[in-house]
């Protein structure tokens, strides 16, 4: 089972990163959802590429929901012109909403931050938790060092390889939206509920 990908959760760097050309990736990756009429849910914030992806969905006229916490929006690193701006109460309240918006899981360049939401939506997948397929927006390399890290956990044993090929790579805005809507879920997962 699979469903049509509307809403794209997204995670990102709140730092832009020393070379620019993350920021124009990034751009351009919230031009095309925009220009596809997908929507972006993500974690609220104007900072780095995070603002990058949701300011370049807004000017391209796309839809932008930002989830972000009580203790964020006060030190004022809340975006302020988006679709919508949630604010919840925790970081655990805000994985778990930006979990239900979203219809597939997207990381694009980021930090430890990024890291941690990303392998979190990979493991409920593994679970079998959701069943919305997980990607990495793989921009000039970006991502390789994780993924021979991944390979190197199948090697090792430590990796199912069926979870590895669960797991989307895609370095063009193009191939990463055609591989997320052709994504099937494993059978025999089970659906929707994600771990409160
Ligand atoms: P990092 O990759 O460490 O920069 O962290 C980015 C991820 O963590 C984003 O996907 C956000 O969900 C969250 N995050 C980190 N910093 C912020 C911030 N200043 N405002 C909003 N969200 C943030």
């Amino acid at each position: 089972m699979s469903r049509p990908v509307r809403w794209v959760t997204a995670f990102t760097g709140s730092s832009p990163g020393v070379d620019p050309g993350y920021a124009d990736a990034v751009a351009s990756m919230g031009r095309h959802l925009a220009a596809d009429g997908v929507g972006i849910v993500y974690g609220g914030g104007r900072a780095g590429l995070m603002g990058a992806l949701a300011d370049a969905a807004l000017a391209g006229g796309g839809q932008v929901v930002g989830v972000i916490p009580e203790a964020l929006v006060v030190r004022e690193l809340g975006h302020r012109e988006l679709t919508r701006l949630e604010v919840v109460a925790d970081m655990h309240e805000r994985k778990q909403r930006m979990a239900t918006l979203g219809d597939a899981f997207v990381a694009l360049p980021g930090g430890i931050g990024t890291l941690e939401e990303f392998f979190e939506a990979w493991t409920w997948l593994q679970l079998g938790f959701h069943t919305k397929p997980v990607a990495l927006f793989d921009v000039d390399g970006f991502w390789q060092p994780l993924v021979d890290m991944v390979d190197h956990m199948v090697a090792a044993g430590f990796l199912a390889s069926g979870y590895r090929e669960q797991l989307i790579v895609a370095d063009t805005p193009d191939g990463l939206l055609s591989a997320l809507n052709g994504w099937r879920a494993p059978s025999g997962a089970t659906d929707g509920r994600s771990p409160a």
